[in-house]
């Protein structure tokens, strides 16, 4: 296939008449994308933060294949199958016992709509008018209209506001403000109307990589223990050992009281996602009056195919080495903030686990650096996609050293040029 000159399809987060041009991928591998022309391109953002292993992870693809002539779908509401049954008590394993059930959906908005409904549901059915939602300042959970009423407000939302649902919101614990975050939780939580706060922990992903300190995450969670608020902690993006933790929650000694996983729920083969919660939560929709049943589902929920996916995934966590390649990974990006702090023109070097942001000049998402910058990594055949002037590599486990070197240089001359 050649790139197409004139194709229907509109892209996501694309301005088409600033790039009209798509750049056409045939095949991938490890920690790398082919184009059509043969071209190579190191794939920093692990594809929008899904691939934690690498791509086409022959494990993976192995159980891909094999589910895919056994069973492809079945309706699961009145219906179960292996896969879902052997993830789920694998994940469960593997997670805090505080976390009982597991409800599937298909991505990373629905996972955290679900916890919403989740936690709006316990209430009702228990009788309290609670229903409102604490958010985080630059908080990103999603697209859907549900999803973009919880994250941070700006030029993504703004025509759809009418239809945005109000949230209370902490200012985000940027360092020397922690407390003013901790004190607006203190007033809210103690709202009689308040249902549960909704936090990315320890890494604010879309809202600009921005980073806080597990101690933050552990007194937030205190608060809202103390006065009976849900924590619901969308780990969509941190989940999975991006953090160095499989949680970024591990990192806080936390449990939430719902939890949001998908991305590299299947290694980034193929979409999936669980909304996971305490015991209560499933036992207050318990009953049997019908109207107090969970009245959510996608028609794909608990796919099969995708449900062997995520289970072999969670068999890669327990025979290979992932968490060893995840601290290599962490030392590397350790070593380049360090490189990246000493440039003048570059500012905000931070890490976290696999995560190394930093900012080059001024400027915000919509700042005009960022198509230069996009159109500078391309050139280097790096997939590097800057959010405004913050650069960030998120890469898969699989990164060498020389692969990270290769980009933190990228990222020193870009700043040369353009900081
Ligand atoms: C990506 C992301 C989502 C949304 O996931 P989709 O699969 O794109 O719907 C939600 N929360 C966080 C923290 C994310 O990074």
């Amino acid at each position: 296939m050649n790139p197409p000159k004139a194709s229907p399809i509109w892209h996501p987060f694309t301005q088409h008449a600033l790039f009209p041009q798509m750049r056409a991928i045939a095949s991938a591998s490890g920690a790398w994308l082919t184009d059509v022309s043969g071209q190579r391109v190191f794939d920093a953002v692990s594809s929008w933060w899904v691939v934690t292993h690498g791509h086409c992870d022959p494990h993976i693809v192995e159980a891909i294949r094999d589910q895919a002539g056994k069973l492809d779908q079945v309706i699961f509401a009145g219906h179960t199958h292996e896969p879902a049954e052997r993830f789920a008590q694998k994940l469960l394993n593997r997670l805090p016992a505080g976390l009982t059930r597991l409800f599937f959906s298909d991505s990373g908005s629905t996972a955290v709509e679900v916890a919403i409904k989740m936690a709006l549901g316990h209430f009702r059915h228990r009788g309290e008018a609670r229903h409102r939602i604490l958010v985080m300042e630059n908080g990103y959970h999603g697209d859907t209209v549900g999803t973009m009423s919880v994250g941070e407000r700006g030029a993504f939302t703004q025509p759809y506001d009418p239809l945005l649902y109000a949230v209370d919101r902490l200012p985000f614990p940027a360092p020397g403000r922690e407390q003013a975050t901790l004190d607006a939780l203190e007033h809210l939580a103690r709202d009689p109307l308040t249902a549960a706060l909704l936090v990315e922990p320890l890494a604010l992903g879309a809202g600009g990589m921005l980073f806080y300190p597990p101690a933050i995450l552990t007194e937030m969670a205190a608060i809202c223990a103390r006065n009976s608020v849900l924590l619901i902690a969308d780990e969509v993006m941190t989940g999975w050992g991006r953090t160095g933790r499989f949680l970024a929650c591990d990192h806080a000694g936390v449990v939430p009281d719902i939890l949001c996983l998908s991305k590299g729920i299947t290694g980034g083969h193929l979409p999936l996602a669980a909304t996971l919660c305490r015991e209560e939560i499933f036992q207050s929709h318990w009953s049997t009056d019908r109207r107090r049943t969970f009245f959510h589902s996608s028609s794909y929920t608990a796919n099969p195919i995708a449900c062997a996916a995520a289970l072999a995934n969670l068999e890669l966590w327990e025979r290979e080495p992932v968490q060893a390649r995840i601290d290599a990974v962490s030392v590397m990006q350790a070593a380049g903030q360090t490189k990246l702090a000493a440039h003048p023109k570059i500012s905000g070097a931070r890490q976290l686990g696999t995560i190394l942001a930093v900012e080059i000049g001024e400027g915000g998402y919509l700042s005009e650096c960022g198509p230069d910058l996009l159109r500078f990594f391309s050139t280097r055949n790096l997939l590097i996609r800057p959010l405004g002037n913050t650069v960030y590599l998120l890469p898969p486990y699989c990164s060498t050293a020389a692969e990270l070197t290769a980009c933190h240089d990228a990222i020193l001359d870009a700043a040369d040029a353009f900081g």
